[in-house]
C-alpha cells in the first residue's frame, strides 16, 4: 500500500506546514513525477496541484484516489492512495467535512454510503465502470429467484443498488476469503466473470456467476501476448491483475489486487516485470520501484481516464459532482459492505 501523502487523518499535506516545508513538498512532488511526466507537463501541473491543497486547506477536505488515477493526481495531491479495499476501509474512518473521490462512481458512492453524514464529490460523474454497468438490481433479484437460499457475494465494481441486494461485498483483494469464510456451499458471485472464473478454480463452493459482466480493460489481454512477451524477454515476472482471463492469469506469475501487486514487487528480487493492468498502476508502480524496469503494454479505463487534475481542482472549487445514495437502497448496501470491512481480511 502506498504511503499517503499525509498521515493525519483530518489535515492536507501541504496544511500547518512553513512555507519553507510548502516548498520541500512541491519539490518531492515534482520529483516524482519526474518519473513519468516531461517538465513542461510538471510546470502545468504544479499551479493546480498548489491550488488544491489550498483548497483542501480551506475547505477541510480529504482527497483519496484509486491506483490507476494520473501521477500529477496520484502523487500531487492525495491525502490516501490505493485499491478498491484500503480505500473503503479509509472512507469509513476519515474525519472531513469534504471527501473528494478520485476513482469512479461506484467508488464514491461506497464512501457515500459508508459516510452518509459528509458531502463526498467525484469530478466526473460519467465515469463509470463496465463490470457496474453489467448488471442492475432486478438483475440480482431474477437470479436470486432463480437460486433461493443461495448467497448473493458482490464484487465491490457495482452499483449500491446491487449492493443493496447483497449478502456481503468483496473486492479483488479478498474475494477468495469472502466466499470461503461463508458456511454455504453454493453461492452467487457478481458481476466479474473472469474473476469469478479465476476464485472458482481455487475455491470448493460452487460458483453462480455472470456472464456478461467483464472489465473492459482486463478482458484485452490475452494469454498469447504473455508467451510472446515471455519468448522475447527471458527474464521477467508476469504480474496479471484477477480481473484478466483465466488463461492469463495461469501464464502469470503472481495475480492480486492494485496493492497486493505493489506488495509483491516490493518483495521479490527480479527487476523485469511485465505488467498486467491499467497504465496508470504501471506509472505510478514506474515512480515507486525506481530500479525496476516494466515492460508494459498497458491497456487505459476511459472512465478512469475522465478524472483529470483540472476536474479535480473545478470538483473542490464548485463542490461538485456531490454523490449521494437515498437511505432506503444505503442502509442495505451498508450492511453488506459492513460485512466485509469487519471480517478484517
Ligand atoms: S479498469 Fe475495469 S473494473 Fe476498473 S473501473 Fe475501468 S472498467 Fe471498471
Amino acid at each position: 500500500m502506498k504511503i499517503p501523502l499525509s498521515q493525519k487523518n483530518n489535515c492536507t499535506a501541504l496544511a500547518k506546514t512553513s512555507d519553507n516545508a510548502i516548498n520541500n513538498s512541491i519539490n518531492e512532488i515534482k520529483e516524482k513525477l519526474s518519473a513519468t511526466f516531461l517538465e513542461h507537463e510538471i510546470d502545468s501541473a504544479i499551479p493546480f496541484i498548489e491550488e488544491i491543497h489550498e483548497l483542501k486547506k480551506q475547505k477541510n477536505a480529504l482527497i483519496l484516489s484509486h491506483n490507476y488515477m494520473t501521477p500529477d493526481i496520484y502523487h500531487g495531491v492525495s491525502d490516501f492512495v490505493g485499491d478498491s479495499l484500503y480505500l473503503a476501509k479509509k472512507s469509513s474512518q476519515i474525519k472531513a467535512d469534504i471527501i473528494l473521490f478520485n476513482g469512479v462512481h461506484f467508488m464514491a458512492e461506497t464512501a457515500a454510503i459508508l459516510n452518509p453524514e459528509r458531502k463526498v464529490l467525484i469530478a466526473d460523474l460519467s465515469a463509470g465502470c463496465s463490470l457496474s454497468e453489467s448488471i442492475n438490481a432486478n438483475d440480482v433479484r431474477q437470479l436470486k429467484k432463480k437460486y433461493p437460499n443461495t448467497p448473493v457475494v458482490t464484487y465491490v465494481n457495482c452499483s449500491a443498488e446491487v449492493k443493496a441486494e447483497t449478502d456481503i461485498t468483496c473486492t479483488s483483494a479478498n474475494a477468495l476469503a469472502v466466499i470461503e469464510s461463508l458456511p454455504d456451499k453454493r453461492v452467487i458471485f457478481l458481476p466479474d466473470e473472469f474473476l469469478a472464473q479465476n476464485v472458482r478454480n481455487q475455491s470448493t463452493k460452487e460458483i453462480i456467476s455472470w456472464e456478461k459482466g467483464k472489465c473492459m480493460v482486463h478482458e484485452q489481454y490475452q494469454a498469447d501476448d504473455v508467451i510472446a512477451q515471455r519468448a522475447q524477454f527471458s527474464d521477467i515476472t508476469v504480474i496479471a491483475h484477477p480481473e484478466c482471463t483465466p488463461e492469463v492469469i495461469q501464464e502469470a506469475d503472481f495475480s492480486g489486487s492494485t496493492s497486493q501487486v505493489s506488495h509483491f514487487i516490493k518483495k521479490g528480487d527480479n527487476k523485469n516485470v511485465l505488467l498486467l493492468t491499467e497504465c496508470g498502476m504501471a506509472d505510478n508502480l514506474k515512480t515507486e520501484f525506481p530500479e525496476h524496469n516494466f515492460i508494459s503494454s498497458c491497456h487505459t479505463c476511459p472512465h478512469m481516464k475522465r478524472i483529470t487534475l483540472k476536474g479535480v481542482r473545478d470538483a473542490l472549487v464548485h463542490e461538485r459532482y456531490q454523490v449521494s445514495v437515498p437511505s432506503h437502497i444505503a442502509i442495505p448496501a451498508k450492511k453488506a459492505l459492513d460485512k466485509m470491512l469487519n471480517l478484517s481480511l
